[in-house]
């Protein structure tokens, strides 16, 4: 028996037909002008200004990413991305990130220490190696080849913070996962029609050393098809893993739904086919299809995105199936 309510919450799907524009299927797609780039959380202000003067100067949508989460990887404020990242339960701050352009060309690190852009390392990955994904040692000494420097991520306050986890040394990402965890995954596409994706972060904190969550994971935290849309996710990574989450929305773009009618469909059956081991998690999808047209939805209320369309950038929310 499912004891939760459950609630659709309207009023964030009406805000965003405003400013997504209609939720049309993939047949009746009408291009947005201009540039569009979104990311997920409100450190995607940041991120997406950055991506937006590649976008704007006719760049291609690749650089634009790799550029954009670039910013919060090097902010020593964002305690979920890059520098300043918390750390796994042994004190190593390992990172994932994923890279995806129009063509499926991708990359991917995973448990990556010491080097501030793991997205950039992952574009690496994807030009210059026959492989997609490398992890640890090898994607390290990888990095290294590739003359990236090593750099100490575990900043004081965050060694601090973890220190203090130490005492209780309590690991349970379900009732606090507004506070250790947050990815970045963007979209962006450019003015000649190119869509790419990026998605990067630290994990979840306190992680078991040697995690991975769903962030470097093609097919899970991002998946971009130039000839659909692409989708990057955020929240528990478990929970995106389990349901392929962003190849599952794109693929429901790519049976007609509008990125809106995708990110929900999937978020409604996890749900179903989970029911009381969803409760507690956070599933957040964000979606654009391969005319600028974007969707977000969520398990549970508290996701926002950032969106930056015709120089305007601002944060939305999403909408959300649950009550807490
Ligand atoms: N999805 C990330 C992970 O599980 C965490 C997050 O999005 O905050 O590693």
């Amino acid at each position: 028996m499912l004891s939760r309510k459950e609630f659709l919450r309207l009023s964030g799907l009406v805000s965003l037909a405003g400013v997504v524009g209609k939720s049309a299927g993939a047949s009746q797609k009408k291009r947005k002008s201009g540039p569009v780039v979104v990311s997920t959380w409100d450190f995607g202000l940041q991120a997406n200004a950055a991506a937006w003067e590649i976008l704007k100067n006719n760049g291609y949508a690749l650089d634009a990413v790799e550029a954009g989460v670039a910013v919060p990887e090097r902010d020593p404020r964002v305690t979920s991305v890059g520098l300043g990242g918390f750390p796994d339960r042994d004190g190593r701050v390992t990172l994932d990130a994923c890279i995806m352009d129009e063509q499926l060309n991708c990359g991917s690190v995973a448990c990556l220490e010491h080097i501030v852009h793991p997205a950039a390392v992952a574009r690496r990955v994807m030009e210059k190696t026959p492989h997609v994904m490398l992890s640890g040692e090898g994607a390290l000494r990888f990095a290294l080849d590739q003359g990236f420097k090593t750099e100490n991520l575990l900043i004081p306050q965050v060694e601090a913070a973890w220190k203090e986890w130490l005492k209780k040394a309590d690991y349970n990402p379900q009732p606090n996962w507004e506070l250790n965890h947050d990815t970045i995954g963007m979209l962006a596409l450019d003015k000649q029609n190119r869509l790419s994706g990026v998605c990067t972060t630290s994990g979840m904190a306190w992680k078991m050393h040697g995690r991975v969550g769903d962030s470097p994971i093609i097919g899970a935290g991002l998946y971009v098809d130039g000839e659909v849309g692409g989708a990057t996710c955020s929240g528990l990574g478990e929970e995106m893993i389990r349901i392929a989450a962003s190849h599952s929305v794109v693929e429901a773009m790519r049976s007609g739904k509008s990125p809106q009618a995708a990110c929900e469909a999937v978020v409604r059956r996890y749900y179903k086919r989970r029911g009381e081991l969803a409760h507690g998690k956070q599933v957040c999808l964000l979606a654009m299809d391969n005319a600028g047209n974007v969707g977000a939805f969520s398990l549970m209320p508290g996701f926002v995105y950032a969106i930056t369309h015709e120089g305007k950038n601002e944060v939305r929310k999403a909408g959300y199936l649950l009550e807490k």
